[in-house]
């Protein structure tokens, strides 16, 4: 479906089938792209592109089936992202073909694409807040495999998952009924940055304080957390709109339970592996070769 239309197509509105055709003629797709709020409320997987006449911004939107949660779901948008080929024909004699080179050329890269990368795109599609479950599916379905290829988190999504561990042991019992809201901090304003988390040398540290309109936990990262240099980062907010003691108080006990399952998690086994820097992750590697070397030779 086509979502959106540059300078040139003015004069062609109105025509029957105008818009596939505009689109057929010129349509150069870039990547793939998800919008939205909440993930269960997705409705459509976005082919963005740009007109080859002008350069301007285009959009093609595949929708999705109708329902889907869980694993059905990353598996229809997998699948949408890895096959799909809109405007162009797939022959096995001659690949794909259509009225546009550069967009037949974007789909045969698409396919010739290794599944490391094809892995780590499909995790870039999704908010933070989502991106652990789809971490988990692609874990599931797409084991890594090599010793150096982690799923790595970012700040936002660390956030998530320690608001999540903090709900499911039962410790938002009481900040559960006054938060306004918890948000990692991808959704604050326009910045998107989302930095990927590439060690484990730093702190969760959780900073109660009064704010404009009542008291705000600001989560931060501390210490050394990727290799950029920066020691401290902001990854998500928890808000109430009350300012008295007892709110102050339930604050406060959340910041512990948020500090406890952040250490939690991070020092998990499976997890420490994915937070170590690349350089430390190469030269395990390395020595897992020549030991396997020497066995064989001892063979
Ligand atoms: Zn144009």
């Amino acid at each position: 479906m086509v979502n959106r239309f540059c300078k040139c197509y003015h004069h062609l509105a109105g025509k029957p089938d105008a818009a596939a055709n505009f689109y057929n003629d010129r349509f150069i797709p870039t990547h793939w792209a998800l919008n939205y709020f909440k993930l269960s409320e997705c409705w459509g997987v976005s082919l963005m592109g740009c007109c080859k006449d002008c350069g301007g911004e285009l959009e093609e939107i595949i929708s999705l089936p109708n329902g889907l949660t869980g694993d059905a779901l990353f598996q229809a948008i997998y699948d949408i992202v890895q096959t799909v080929h809109p405007y162009d024909v797939k022959s096995d004699a001659l690949g794909y073909y259509g009225r546009c080179k550069e967009r037949s050329e974007f789909y045969k890269r698409r396919d010739n694409r290794k599944q490391s990368r094809r892995s780590k795109e499909f995790l870039e599609l999704f908010n933070d807040w989502d991106r652990e479950a789809a971490r988990l599916w692609l874990e599931k379905h797409f084991p890594p495999e090599k010793h150096t290829e982690v799923f790595r988190d970012t700040g936002g999504s660390l956030f998530s998952t320690v608001v999540r561990m903090a709900q499911d042991n039962g410790d938002f019992g009481k900040a559960g009924a006054i938060l306004d809201y918890y948000l990692p901090c991808e959704h604050e304003g326009s910045t998107r940055e989302r930095v990927k988390l590439t060690a484990y040398e730093f702190d969760f540290v959780p900073i109660l304080n009064y704010g404009c309109e009542g008291i705000y936990i600001d989560c931060y990262l501390k210490g050394k957390f990727d290799e950029s240099g920066r020691s401290s980062i902001h990854v998500g907010t928890l808000k109430t709109l009350r300012r008295d003691l007892e709110c102050a108080q339930i604050m406060g006990e959340l910041c512990g339970s948020l500090m406890h399952h952040a250490f939690e998690y991070v020092n998990r086994g499976e997890n420490l592996h994915r937070y170590t820097p690349a350089k430390q992750l190469e030269a395990e590697y390395q020595r897992q070769l020549e030991q396997a070397g020497k066995a064989d030779n001892d063979e």
